[in-house]
């Protein structure tokens, strides 16, 4: 039998914003009681010698197929490479990809996701449709197949499902809905059965209409589901949004009621001084994906100021050029440094706040062990070990993975992206 209660008792566990000496009660589900100062009487005790215990790292923003651009359009060219040719070469991939490729390369990417320690992702996820744009016998089938491969990897998925209007290229009639009403219709479905997560992400003011943008928000506030957009990523979708529209995309969100606290704005990249308010003052979430904007080209987001004007902040992995939390944080403060040529612009507490899984009384529990004896964190004092974290560590500092009330293990799965390739570039 079960006993009732487990105490997990590492040397420090990451709650309240810090590290600390605590022992993590838990049920005999595995879902957290309390954290304690010391062990209940008739808990059967876990001891994690040298270890600390940090909440697992929510990945916000993913592409999962994506991972299979390794190394492509990396070189120089002689032509002027950007955003927009890299975008060619991803539509290439776009439009040779099955639905068994896509749960193999979700599957063995989301283990090293898991790996690396993301615990969750939020898949932001655009490929609905058949090459032509004919539609998969089962409309969901492309996102069962991310389900599947979520679960085969024991990370938590949660659904971005995109809502794509205006297709331009013959590329992205993969990704186009037929009407907002479809696209709605469609998200609400699997809101109510795929028994995951579901939120909805008009995927951005290039692909969607303002009136577009009100019809997902107010589905969201319905559902209290969140929305996704990619926002302001770069130059030439301002301009073409000041254009069309007359005004910035924040602006034409804020209009359209897609701002708020559920709401994760995507890459913030080209903001103006107003842009910078209403992010804040709504409550919107920032996802930042440092390694993928540096990869891609798009701009260093002006973060401190937007967290000081209110929004909330998570990560994201994106176009998988990285998959590494601790690389997405350190670049949020080193890009910052870089521009500012300046020192200690975010709080390495606040930042491990803002992007681990939340850890609350009746959460299951979902925690990374991570290893005090590693070389980037052996003889680091308690009051800096969340900075040498956030800002010196990577994944080698992770020694496990512990859910509910064990050890989770990852094997890793290189020969399916190994397969996936050779289908795929060959
Ligand atoms: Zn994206």
């Amino acid at each position: 039998m079960m006993p009732a209660l487990t105490a997990l008792q590492p040397n420090f566990v990451f709650h309240d914003g810090r590290f600390g000496p605590g022992v993590v009660h838990l049920d005999g589900h595995g879902r957290i009681v309390s954290v304690d100062a010391a062990p209940l009487p008739g808990a059967a005790r876990v001891q994690l010698r040298n270890m600390a215990l940090l909440p697992g790292f929510i990945n916000a923003h993913s592409h999962v197929f994506q991972r299979l651009l390794r190394g492509v359009a990396e070189r120089p060219t002689g032509r002027a490479e950007d955003f927009w040719s890299w975008r060619t070469a991803m539509y290439a991939l776009v439009d040779r990809m099955t639905p068994e490729l896509l749960e193999d390369i979700a599957t063995a990417t989301y283990l090293e996701m898991r790996q690396a320690g993301y615990t969750r992702v939020k898949e932001f996820h655009y490929l609905h449709h058949l090459p032509v744009g004919r539609r998969y016998a089962d409309p969901h089938e492309l996102t069962r197949r991310l389900i599947a491969a979520a679960r085969t990897a024991g990370i938590a998925l949660e659904l971005m499902r995109v809502v794509y209007l205006d297709a331009t290229e013959p590329s992205q009639r993969r990704f186009q809905d037929a009407s907002i009403d479809e696209a709605i219709t469609l998200t609400d479905e699997l809101h109510r059965t795929a028994g995951i997560p579901v939120g909805i992400a008009p995927h951005s003011v290039r692909a969607v209409s303002p009136d577009g943008f009100r019809r997902c928000a107010e589905w969201a506030r319905l559902r209290g589901a969140e929305l996704h957009a990619h926002v302001a990523e770069q130059p030439k979708e301002v301009a073409w949004c000041m254009d069309r529209h007359g005004r910035t995309p924040v602006a034409l969100l804020a209009e359209a009621g897609a701002l708020g606290p559920r709401t994760h704005a995507v890459h913030l990249t080209h903001l103006n001084d107003a842009d910078v308010t209403l992010i804040g003052q709504s409550g919107t979430v920032a996802v930042i994906c440092p390694s993928t904007e540096a990869n891609l080209a798009d701009g260093i987001p002006r973060l401190p100021e937007l967290l000081s004007a209110g929004a909330g902040l998570a990560i994201g992995s994106d176009s998988q050029a990285h998959i590494d939390p601790f690389l997405e944080l350190r670049s949020l403060e080193y890009h910052e440094r870089l521009r500012s040529g300046r020192r200690c612009h975010l709080g390495p507490g606040e930042l491990l706040t803002a992007t681990t899984v939340r850890q609350n009384p009746g959460d299951l529990a979902d925690f990374l062990l991570i290893d005090l004896d590693s070389p980037s964190l052996a003889g680091v004092p308690l009051p800096s070990l969340d900075a040498a974290l956030a800002f010196g560590a990577d994944a080698r500092v992770i020694a496990g993975h512990w859910h509910a009330l064990g050890p989770r293990p990852v094997t890793l799965r290189p020969d399916l992206l190994r397969a996936a390739a050779r289908t795929v570039w060959v």
